[in-house]
């Protein structure tokens, strides 16, 4: 009857909420864990100089090397990690060992390369991240503070608290980098740009993928590139596949790329032997020391 059969479906949604909400607790559970026991591990994919065809400098991409679930991306753990608080630890981690994975560069292989790192808005904004600390671990590691580019996107920027901006202020005065991340898929708030000293914008890859001569997704990568350029900020565009992405961005005057073209983001060892052992792409000559 209808009856009975709506009794099933609502049977069905209950056993089907439980089952999410399980999964949750055991995902919750299971991060709890990987902080721990570090189960985390920083992929690295490089940043690409579109004319000259040179690495300016990484992006660390986080993984989660789950016991029995393998390797975890971002995306199914992250914003998690966020509602929960557990990003600051994470965080935390994913920074020490980008300075860490810097300085090891730097004495192996006279290589001084920057490296981007993610920030969450919830942990940028959190009262226990304090940009004294980093500048304290990055000098005991003998880094300067320009190793490190943090990465946060426009929502970080919404309704700004006090605490916020004297960090932003503090560290673009110590000399630390800033990139604003997925530009263009928020609101993007254009007086942001001149007031936090953002070094670097990057287009987000969703335009970049849909790019074509002369399309609406190509007006809106030459504009962005030359309203970045008079306030003397670099682009780095997102998500390059094809040489023809990649031709289109050059040719507009796009600074900088990353994508699967170039290289997808690589465990440490593998990038370690693709670009610092046999050079696949060369690195800047500013960067060696
Ligand atoms: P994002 O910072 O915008 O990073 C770019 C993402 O695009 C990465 O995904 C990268 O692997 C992917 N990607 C690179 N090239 C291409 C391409 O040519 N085509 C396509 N389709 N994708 C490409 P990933 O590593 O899965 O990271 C996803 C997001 O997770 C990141 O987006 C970032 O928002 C977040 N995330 C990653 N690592 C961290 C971290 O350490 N902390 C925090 N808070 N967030 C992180
Ligand atoms: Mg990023
Ligand atoms: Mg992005
Ligand atoms: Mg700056």
């Amino acid at each position: 009857s209808a009856k009975s059969h709506g009794r099933n479906r609502f049977n069905y949604f209950t056993s089907a909420m439980q089952d999410n909400a399980q999964k949750r607790m055991s995902l919750i559970q299971d991060l709890k864990v990987a902080i721990i026991q570090q189960q985390f591990e920083l992929y690295y994919q490089p940043i690409v100089d579109l004319s000259r065809q040179q690495i300016i400098k990484v992006e660390a991409l986080i993984r989660w090397n789950h016991p029995t679930m393998g390797l975890i991306p971002p995306a199914d753990f992250i914003s998690i990690a966020e509602e929960t608080g557990m990003i600051i630890d994470i965080g935390n981690w994913a920074f020490y060992q980008a300075c860490e994975q810097a300085a090891k560069w730097k004495t192996q292989f006279n290589h001084h390369i920057q490296i981007s790192i993610n920030m969450s808005p919830v942990q940028f904004k959190d009262e226990s991240t304090d940009v004294e600390n980093w500048f304290k671990q990055m000098s005991l590691l003998a880094l300067p503070t320009n190793s490190i580019c943090i990465e946060i996107t426009e929502s970080l920027l919404h309704d700004i608290e006090p605490n916020v901006e004297a960090k932003l202020q503090a560290y673009g005065n110590a000399g630390m980098q800033l990139s604003l991340d997925d530009f263009g898929t928020g609101y993007s708030s254009l007086p942001y740009l001149t007031k936090y000293n953002v070094d670097y914008l990057k287009i987000d890859k969703s335009f970049v993928g849909r790019l074509a001569a002369k399309n609406n997704d190509m007006c809106l990568c030459e504009a962005i590139i030359a309203m970045a350029h008079k306030l003397g900020i670099k682009v780095i565009a997102e998500g390059i596949e094809t040489e023809s992405q990649r031709r289109l961005l050059a040719f507009a005057g796009c600074d900088y790329g990353q994508g699967y073209l170039f290289s997808h983001a690589l465990c440490r060892d593998d990038f370690e032997q693709k670009y610092l052992v046999e050079k696949a792409i060369p690195l800047q000559a500013s960067q060696q020391i």
